[in-house]
């Protein structure tokens, strides 16, 4: 099968492409990162299928990250039949750069100029026939995010893939010509695959390239010392990036002829002065934040109970699902889809209720009060979920969120993170798991592994309904508040934690962040659905596969006692000693306490291998305990638990921030693992989620209940600050702080 490679910048729209051509639903992102691994997916609208390759964006074909890594060996390794080059045509003397070296592999190349929507749009011209005949490829013109011209593309590129083509290079013309000649006949007469190309990266030093081929590396070093300019000296790097622009700029920047600009601003440039400005930006950030929040989550969404006590009613009497609304308010469209979801299912539970009315009780306990309550319960905050992940799909998709990245670079950077690592962090708003793999693009090893550590801070969206179940069952009229603080707790504890490691373990320079503003754009509706539906089926299928078979077990530890009898309370459960026996890890925290604190230990532990558990563990418990209760009758079943237990506030606050800090889940703790390795970097991050999540679930309940801690914690705080800072400036030493400093010096001095 011909075998396509999509290569070209960050940004670029690549995986725009890639997903126009085979249907997929990659995730399509403003940054880089957000393509860390090659996707292949088939085009079937040629007469033979096609093998499409989508690789992580590259500046050149010299990497720096891992992720550069990966798409450089796929081109040269892999040799695929041809190679699309997609360039920003917004952006073309820039993107040209790659184009030089892609150029000189031998692979057949079909250049695609992408964007043409927002280059006609601007009233710029291109003349694509002009830039074939320059470069000795096929140019096609093309728009990934409309689909136009992409079909044209594959036929091109089929043709391509037909003829060999040979190597070429910028640089065989101009003042390195003899040394990249002599460079490229020695290899030759080595027989090397690809001579032209590797006398070239060998010429400019590149690692990967000389720790390849060291003996040819060792015979280029003359040729490389005669070669000087008084720019660069002998620098071979800079002397072919400086060649390399030179052409692209006197030989191939003609062949754009851009409109003449009436204002200099463009549109996108307007907004971004009041939404990147230093002082309006983050407060707009916030608001948005709270907004969407609010849309999804308010109980009361006008305020007309809370400010001007106006109660709306009684809508029960008219509609059923409205008796799931909380009285009082009018709900954000978050909680009335919420409440139809939820009329759905406890219809569905009862019509299943009264269908096993005849069946052994075992039978009905365990369908009604073990899989379908737990599986009911984690569905219900999909519409919730789904509108989450929607408002915040827009704001990505419109190109805000890059804003957000260069925002926050300005703050990260005094906590020693760049606006780089600021954007798989907000990944991790979705899902940890590609959030974690996206922090690859990040260059030096301690901002990556700091990053990886932050992540899960980001709350996922499979810990927003334990935030969303508690709330509604204990702050009533403030959830939307609650769970904003919780997310924002996160970020909060995510900033504070990177600060402290970056002054004591993790000490180090920040990579400077560059990145493209992409041109503001409206979301496409489609592409907008299609990732919903993706995220929407994956929850699904969570819920119904491990949900569903730890809710089974998990019934049947809380029904059965040690020799395998139901039990009829659950206090004699096999459950209720295993929670009963842990539970005092856990009293300092707050939540542990009671006759029913080992209930929330046992959901705390069942979180860390998916967060979905905790609601499901808290409803199928809720319903034994419920059992026990006597006034349970009206409320939920973790409404119930939590006035049974009697747990304060500060110990629920706490007990959420333990859900929130604490290891995420087992996919996440795998992809750290893959991206850290399994030695110091991995521990470290287990270690680093249990005690901070331990730590901080500690400081709430604590300074909760007992306000005058907080003068002792404060105090606390300061001297460690005190002696990290004397530390820092080496006014203290450590006895092992003389071997560590020697060996940052050495870092230094590599990077
Ligand atoms: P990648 O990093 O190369 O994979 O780029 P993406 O496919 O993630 O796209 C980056 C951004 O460019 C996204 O916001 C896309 O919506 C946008 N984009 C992609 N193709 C086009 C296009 O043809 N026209 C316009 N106006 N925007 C595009
Ligand atoms: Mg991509």
């Amino acid at each position: 099968m011909l075998k396509l490679a999509l290569a070209g910048n960050p940004n670029c729209g690549k995986t725009t492409l890639f997903n126009a051509l085979t249907g997929s639903t990659a995730y399509v992102g403003n940054w880089p990162g957000v393509t860390v691994e090659k996707r292949e997916g088939k085009y079937k609208k040629a007469g033979q299928p096609i093998n499409v390759v989508d690789l992580p964006g590259i500046y050149s074909l010299s990497p720096y990250s891992p992720e550069e890594v990966v798409s450089r060996n796929y081109l040269l390794d892999e040799k695929p039949d041809v190679i699309v080059n997609i360039l920003d045509a917004t952006n073309l003397e820039r993107n040209l750069y790659l184009t030089t070296q892609i150029l000189e592999t031998d692979r057949p190349v079909v250049i695609a100029l992408n964007m043409m929507d927002e280059v006609e749009r601007r009233g710029d011209k291109i003349d694509a026939a002009e830039l074939s005949r320059r470069l000795g490829v096929p140019v096609t013109e093309i728009s990934a995010l409309r689909g136009k011209g992409i079909h044209e593309l594959m036929k091109v590129a089929q043709e391509a893939a037909k003829k060999p083509r040979a190597a070429f290079s910028v640089l065989q013309e101009g003042e390195l010509a003899p040394a990249v000649e002599a460079a490229r006949k020695l290899l030759e007469t080595h027989g090397t695959d690809n001579p032209l190309f590797h006398a070239i990266k060998l010429l400019e030093g590149d690692e990967l390239e000389v720790k390849n081929h060291p003996d040819e590396a060792g015979e280029l070093e003359e040729i490389r010392k005669r070669c000087q300019n008084e720019t660069f000296g002998d620098d071979f790097e800079a002397l072919t990036a400086d060649a390399r622009y030179k052409y692209i700029t006197q030989n191939l920047a003609s062949v754009q002829h851009k409109a003449e600009r009436k204002e200099k601003l463009t549109r996108s440039d307007k907004i971004d002065k009041v939404l990147t400005s230093r002082i309006w930006g983050i407060p707009i950030f916030v608001a948005m934040m709270f907004l969407i929040f609010h849309l999804t989550f308010a109980e009361d969404f006008l305020y007309l109970n809370t400010f001007y006590g106006v109660s709306v009613q009684g809508w029960e009497t008219w509609w059923e699902p409205g008796s799931y609304m909380i009285d009082g308010g009018i709900p954000s469209p978050g909680v009335l889809l919420q409440s139809c979801l939820i009329w759905c299912t406890d219809s569905l539970s009862a019509l299943a209720a009264s269908g096993l009315a005849n069946a052994p009780a075992w039978v009905s306990s365990l369908i009604c009060d073990g899989v379908l309550a737990g599986v009911f319960s984690v569905l219900s905050f999909l519409p919730q979920i789904a509108l989450l992940f929607l408002f915040l799909s827009i704001l990505e998709d419109s190109g805000y969120m890059a804003r957000v990245a260069f925002i926050m670079d300005r703050i990260f950077r005094k906590f020693g993170l760049s606006g780089k690592s600021f954007l798989p962090l907000l990944m991790g708003f979705g899902c940890s798991v590609p959030a974690i793999m996206a922090s690859r693009t990040l260059e030096h090893d301690k901002e990556r592994q700091m990053t990886i550590y932050m992540t899960p801070w980001f709350s996922c969206t499979a810990k927003m309904p334990i935030y969303t179940a508690i709330a509604a069952a204990v702050f009533v009229g403030n959830d939307d508040l609650v769970v904003f603080g919780m997310y924002m707790l996160g970020m909060v504890c995510a900033i504070l934690g990177a600060l402290l490691l970056r002054n004591t373990v993790f000490r180090g320079q920040t990579a400077p962040f560059i990145m493209e503003l992409p041109a503001y754009h409206l979301p496409q509706a489609k592409s907008l659905f299609v990732h919903l539906w993706d995220k929407v089926k994956k929850y699904v299928v969570r819920a119904a596969t491990i949900i569903a078979a730890s809710t089974i077990v998990l019934w049947f530890v809380s029904n059965f006692d040690w020799s395998y009898h139901m039990v009829g309370s659950i206090e004699d459960s096999i459950i209720h000693d295993i929670g009963s026996l842990v539970a005092w890890i856990f009293y300092p925290l707050g939540f542990a306490h009671g006759a029913y604190g080992w209930v929330f230990v046992v959901a705390a532990i069942t979180g860390l291998i998916a967060k979905e558990e905790v609601v499901s563990t808290l409803t199928v418990l809720g319903i034994a305990v419920g059992k026990l209760a006597e006034d349970a009758a009206e409320a939920t079943a973790i409404e119930t638990l939590f006035t049974v237990s009697g747990i304060s506030s500060p110990a629920v606050i706490a007990f959420m921030a333990f859900n929130l800090l604490a290891i995420p889940c087992f996919a996440a703790v795998g992809a750290a693992r893959a991206e850290l390795g399994k030695g110091r970097g991995f521990k470290g991050a287990l270690l680093w989620w249990t005690a901070s999540a331990y730590v901080v679930s500690m400081l709430i309940y604590l300074i909760g209940s007992y306000w005058w801690t907080v003068f002792i914690f404060a105090a606390l705080a300061a001297a460690a600050t005190a002696l990290i800072v004397l530390w820092n400036k080496g006014k203290i030493k450590l006895p092992a702080r003389g071997k560590k400093a020697a060996q940052e010096g050495g870092d230094k001095k590599a990077s």
